[in-house]
C-alpha cells in the first residue's frame, strides 16, 4: 500500500520524491509506504487552501449544506468503520474494539459538527444607540493549520477537521508522520462527501519541516495542534509570526482521587482503566492515584492484582486487552522515567521492565508498572511518561487531596470516586482542570467542551466551543437615521 498526499483536489506525491515506510508497533512489519513530504509540500497545499478560501466558495456557501457535506462525512465513515478500524490498528497497535469505539466517536463529532454548522451564525444584539441595530456574525477563520499526534490519530484530526469544515474555513492537516494511514483515507472520504478541491488539504512528513511551515507561514490564520508540551511551544512561537490563532491541545499528568469511602472495585477497575487504557498513551490518562490513606495497602494490593493480568497482545486478537507502546524510541523514553523514579526512592509495586513472553519480543511492548511511596515532589509524578506507568501517592483530607492534584504544571482532566457527592462536588470545584470526572475516568464526548487549563493548553476543542475556535465575530452596526454629528462645528 502507497498513500499520498491530497493537495487542492489532487492525490501527489512529494516534490523531492521522498518516502517512509510505516511500522506496525506490534511486530515492526512495514505496512505501507507514504508520500514524505517537507516545507515545499506544505506550501504548495498552503498556497491551494490559501487560494480556496480568498476566491473559491466555500466560506460563503450556506452553513446548512456545508453541514449536510460534513454529515455525508460521518456516515461515510460509519460505512466505512471496520476498514478504518483495521488501520487504525495496524497503525497504532491498539486493540480492535478500541479502534472501532475511535470510529464511532470519530462519525459522531462529524455528525454532530453537522448539525452545528447552521446553529452558530450570531447573534442580534440590543443596541444603546437609537435608530439603530446591531449584530454579531460569526465568520470562519480562514485558513487552518492542523498538527495532531499518533495516539489517536484520526480521532485527534476529526476534532479539528469536523469544526473546521463545518465554519467555512479551508485548512491544511498534518497528522503524525508515524500514523497517517487512516487520516489519508478519510480524505478519500471528503472527496466521495463532496468537499470542494482546495478546501481540505493535506500534507504528510515530519513535524520540524512540514509542521513548522504550517505554524510560521503568514498565509495560515490560525493553528490548532495536538501533541507534547515542548512541540507546543514552539509552535505558539512560530505562529507569533504573523499573530496566528492558536489553539493547543497539550499534555496532562492528571490525578484520580480515592477517598475511603469510594465503591472499592468500582475505584480499582476504574483505576485500572485510568492508567492503562492504551498502554497509557492518552493524554487524559489516570498517571497519578491518591488515595486515602486508610485504604491505600488494600487499594495497591487489589490493583497491582489485577494489572498484572493485563494481556497484552496482538490488538487483532480477540482476548488483548492492551497493546504495545508506539515506537521503540517512546519505549525508550518511558524506560527512561522508570529509572528516575526508582532513583528518586519510589517503590515499584509492579511491572518496570519488558516483558519476557516470547511472542512479545517483536513489538515495543512494556509491563504494566506501578510505583508507591510517590510524593508530589518527584519528576514521575509530575512529567508526563505517557506510558503504562502509574504513581501511587497518599492524603490525609480532602483539602490535602486538592492540593496534591493541583500541584502540577499541568491542568486536563481528573477525577474523584466517592459516595458522598456533596464531597465530590466540592472537590470538583478546586480542580484546576478542564475536564473532572465524578466516580468515573475517561468519558468524553462531541458535546463536552475538551481542553486544559494552565499548561495543558489554550482554547477547546468539541462542543459548541470547539466550533467557535473555528470562527471569528464580527460586530455590524447600522445607523438607521445617519445624520451629520457636527461635532467639530
Ligand atoms: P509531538 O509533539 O511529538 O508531535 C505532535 C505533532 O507535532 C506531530 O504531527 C509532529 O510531527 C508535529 N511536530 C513535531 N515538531 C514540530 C514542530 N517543530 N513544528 C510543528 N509541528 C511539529 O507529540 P506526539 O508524541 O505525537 O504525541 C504525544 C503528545 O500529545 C503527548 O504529550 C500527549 O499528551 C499529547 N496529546 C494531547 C491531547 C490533548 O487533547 N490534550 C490529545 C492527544 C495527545
Amino acid at each position: 500500500m502507497h498513500l499520498q498526499m491530497y493537495i487542492d483536489g489532487q492525490w501527489v506525491d512529494a516534490v523531492d520524491g521522498q518516502k517512509r515506510d510505516i511500522i506496525n508497533p506490534y511486530n515492526r512489519e512495514v505496512i505501507a509506504t507514504v508520500a514524505e513530504g517537507n516545507e515545499k509540500d506544505a506550501k504548495e497545499a498552503v498556497s491551494a487552501a490559501r487560494r480556496t478560501f480568498d476566491e473559491g466558495t466555500w466560506a460563503t456557501t450556506p452553513a446548512n449544506e456545508r453541514g449536510e457535506i460534513v454529515h455525508e462525512i460521518g456516515r461515510l465513515i460509519r460505512a466505512h468503520r471496520e476498514e478504518l478500524a483495521e488501520l487504525e490498528t495496524l497503525d497504532t497497535g491498539k486493540t480492535m474494539s478500541e479502534s472501532l469505539d475511535d470510529m464511532d466517536d470519530i462519525a459522531n463529532v462529524f455528525i454532530y459538527f453537522a448539525g452545528l454548522a447552521d446553529k452558530e451564525g450570531g447573534e442580534l444584539i440590543e443596541s444603546p444607540i437609537p435608530d439603530s441595530t446591531s449584530k454579531v456574525v460569526r465568520e470562519p477563520v480562514g485558513v487552518c493549520g492542523q498538527i495532531t499526534p499518533w495516539n489517536y490519530p484520526l480521532l485527534q484530526a476529526a476534532w479539528k477537521l469536523a469544526p473546521a469544515l463545518a465554519a467555512g474555513n479551508t485548512l491544511v492537516m498534518k497528522p503524525s508522520e508515524i500514523t497517517p494511514l487512516t487520516t489519508v483515507k478519510v480524505f478519500a472520504l471528503f472527496e466521495q462527501a463532496g468537499v470542494p478541491a482546495g478546501v481540505a488539504n493535506l500534507v504528510l512528513g515530519p513535524g520540524h519541516t512540514t509542521g513548522a511551515h504550517l505554524s510560521e507561514s503568514p498565509e495560515v490564520d490560525l493553528i490548532s495542534f495536538t501533541g507534547g508540551i515542548d512541540t507546543g511551544k514552539k509552535i505558539m512561537q512560530a505562529a507569533s509570526n504573523n499573530v496566528k490563532k492558536l489553539a493547543l491541545e497539550l499534555g496532562g499528568k492528571n490525578p484520580n482521587i480515592i477517598f475511603a469511602d469510594a465503591d472499592f472495585d468500582v475505584a480499582v477497575d476504574q483505576a485500572l482503566n485510568a492508567a492503562f487504557f492504551h498502554a497509557g498513551q492518552v493524554c487524559s490518562a489516570g498517571a497519578r492515584v491518591l488515595v486515602e490513606e486508610s485504604m491505600h495497602d488494600a487499594f495497591v494490593d487489589a490493583l497491582v492484582d489485577r494489572a498484572k493480568n493485563i494481556k497484552l497482545g496482538n490488538g487483532f486478537s480477540e482476548d488483548t486487552q492492551s497493546g504495545p507502546l508506539i515506537s521503540a524510541e517512546h519505549r525508550e523514553k518511558v524506560e527512561k522515567y522508570v529509572t528516575i523514579a526508582q532513583e528518586e526512592g519510589a517503590t515499584l509495586a509492579l511491572g518496570g521492565k519488558r516483558p519476557e513472553a516470547e511472542e512479545l519480543q517483536k513489538g515495543f511492548f512494556y509491563l504494566p508498572t506501578i510505583f508507591t511511596h510517590c510524593t508530589a515532589d518527584m519528576r514521575i509524578v509530575q512529567e508526563e511518561v505517557f506510558g503504562p506507568v502509574l504513581t501511587v501517592e497518599t492524603f490525609a483530607s480532602a483539602e490535602d487531596a486538592v492540593t496534591k492534584a493541583n500541584d502540577s504544571i499541568y491542568g486536563l482532566a481528573g477525577a474523584v470516586f466517592t459516595k458522598d457527592i456533596a464531597k465530590a462536588e466540592n472537590v470538583a470545584a478546586q480542580l484546576r482542570m478542564g475536564t473532572v470526572w465524578i466516580n468515573d475516568f475517561h468519558p468524553y464526548f462531541a458535546q463536552a467542551s475538551w481542553g486544559g487549563y494552565k499548561q495543558s493548553g489554550i482554547g477547546r476543542e468539541l462542543g459548541r466551543p470547539g466550533l467557535e475556535e473555528y470562527t471569528e465575530t464580527k460586530h455590524v452596526f447600522r445607523n438607521i437615521k445617519p445624520e451629520p454629528l457636527e461635532w467639530f462645528k
